[in-house]
């Protein structure tokens, strides 16, 4: 089944079953400051699962786009390196406003993965929230799942679109992709290995989580639940990453050709096959590269992309020239990217005109500090110079610097942005905020850098 089949197979099939087919809604979410871009199918329902509004229908079926770039779930650092993580993915979901609640969500889950698409039973893996009795005895007892392959987990099985907002336990269904691929089942040590590749999270929405951390009760038990479509489409097809499904090898194609590379394999065309999506939808949703907020999130993707071509030998302008396939793979069910094809060109085009100037010094310089340096910390006064006054966003320089397992002196950036902050001051006239190069209309605030797990590596965090 190719991608836009199994779309169609899956609003089919709850729309069977009473689900009103709601479309798509913006990545930039409506009158919600919270969120930076939309993350979830179930942010459009927000205020319906609230009791704030109310739908003439109780039960919704939708594919979502999304973009996880930013916010609570950022997953911008992931691409390139993981089999599943994309910037922007399509989120398939079913909803129940109040009607069905935790045993016809896990039926209906079952019965769509196991009869409609017909996988095999025995690859299949659930987890349940450690507290949650009632969803573990549905899915041995009513569903006839084996017991030995559900975990109880904490975290993992609470779900919640950001810091407040609906949230409740959850139970997911994972896929085991077999013995050749590195990984341990859910809850083991290494499970964020690509083997057992989670598919689906059926959210049990029970509570509204408030500013001040406090969990009210929702007014009616709900149900919000998210499939990615590229994962779930991996499967189907038989690859183990998504980046081997139909759509993305048809953009990796075209970006090893407009890049002129020939190994069709290197991270860096899966890392550009993904950007342009995030890319592309963010401007027809109405957002231009920028220094601020959501606009700079954009900027730090193309930007990121950009770099990757040119690490590729692209010799010319390249990454606009992509919107014309990703048009030909999306547009049917997006026609949207087809009706603003050239205006989405345009804005691409212009960004790659604006950093192809100082790009190629910016990596002039950086070549430079690296082949001086001792050691393995890229000084923070070159991290600054290099995103004052080459452009290259701080994430930016962290990639490069990853792959060439180096990390970023962070407090020296910081010192550094502090002391210019304090020239501008004296300067007196125009001065750019730094601070407010990270924020979203004072919502987003920057937080600082945590080194993540395991890598040292050095990585931005953006709060909503
Ligand atoms: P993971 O643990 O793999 O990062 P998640 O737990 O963060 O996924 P959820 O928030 O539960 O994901 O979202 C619901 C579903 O959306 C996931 O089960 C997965 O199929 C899909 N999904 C989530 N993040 C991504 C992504 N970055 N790219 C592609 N699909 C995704
Ligand atoms: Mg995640
Ligand atoms: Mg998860
Ligand atoms: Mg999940």
């Amino acid at each position: 089944m190719k991608t836009g089949e199994i779309r169609e197979a899956f609003l089919a099939y709850f729309e069977s079953h009473g689900h009103q087919r709601v479309p798509s809604s913006s990545l930039v979410p409506a009158d919600d400051p919270t969120l930076l871009f939309t993350n979830a199918g179930m942010n459009q329902f927000k205020d319906v699962f609230l009791g704030a509004e109310s739908r003439s229908y109780n039960r919704a079926v939708s594919a979502q786009r999304c973009v996880r770039a930013g916010g609570k779930h950022n997953d911008l650092e992931n691409v390139g390196y993981t089999a599943r993580h994309h910037t922007f993915f399509e989120m398939l979901g079913n909803f129940s406003f109040g009607d069905y609640f935790k045993s016809e969500a896990i039926r209906f889950a079952w019965n769509f993965l196991t009869v409609e698409l017909g996988l095999p039973k025995e690859r299949l893996w659930v987890t349940v929230h450690l507290t949650d009795d009632e969803a573990e005895r549905i899915w041995i007892e009513e569903i006839g799942f084996p017991a030995e392959r559900i975990s109880r987990l904490d975290e993992d099985n609470f779900w919640q679109m950001g810091d407040t907002g609906p949230c409740g336990p959850c139970s997911e269904v994972f896929y085991d992709h077999g013995e050749d691929v590195p990984g341990g089942p859910p809850g083991s040590p290494d499970d964020d290995l690509d083997r057992y590749i989670e598919i689906w999270n059926l959210v049990f929405m029970q509570y509204n989580r408030s500013a001040n951390g406090e969990m009210a009760p929702l007014p009616k038990p709900s149900v919000d639940t998210g499939m990615g479509l590229e994962r779930i489409a991996a499967i189907l097809q038989g690859v183990h990453s998504n980046y081997e499904i139909d759509l993305f090898q048809a953009l990796i194609a075209s970006a090893a050709d407009v890049v002129g590379a020939s190994d069709r394999q290197a991270s860096s065309l899966r890392v550009i096959a993904d950007h342009i999506r995030s890319s592309a939808f963010l401007i027809t949703d109405g957002v231009l590269p920028g220094n601020e907020g959501r606009s700079y999130v954009l900027r730090r993707i193309m930007r990121r992309a950009i770099r990757h071509g040119n690490k590729l030998g692209a010799t010319e302008l390249f990454f606009h020239k992509l919107v014309a396939p990703l048009a030909e793979q999306m547009g049917d069910f997006y026609p949207e990217l087809r009706a603003q094809q050239a205006r989405i060109e345009d804005v691409i085009r212009g960004e790659e005109e604006q950093f192809a100037r100082t790009l190629e010094q910016g990596m002039a310089i950086l070549d430079d500090a690296l082949a001086e340096m001792q050691g393995d910390v890229i000084p923070g006064d070159v991290v600054f110079k290099l995103y004052d006054t080459y452009g290259f966003p701080v994430d930016l320089t962290n990639d490069i610097a990853r792959e060439r397992n180096f990390s970023l002196d962070m407090p020296g950036y910081e010192a550094a942005m502090q002391a210019q902050r304090e020239r501008s001051k004296e300067g007196g006239g125009f001065s750019v905020d730094y601070n407010s190069t990270l924020t979203l209309e004072g919502e987003t605030v920057f937080v600082g850098y945590e080194h993540s797990a395991g890598s040292g590596q050095v990585v931005a965090l953006l709060r909503d």
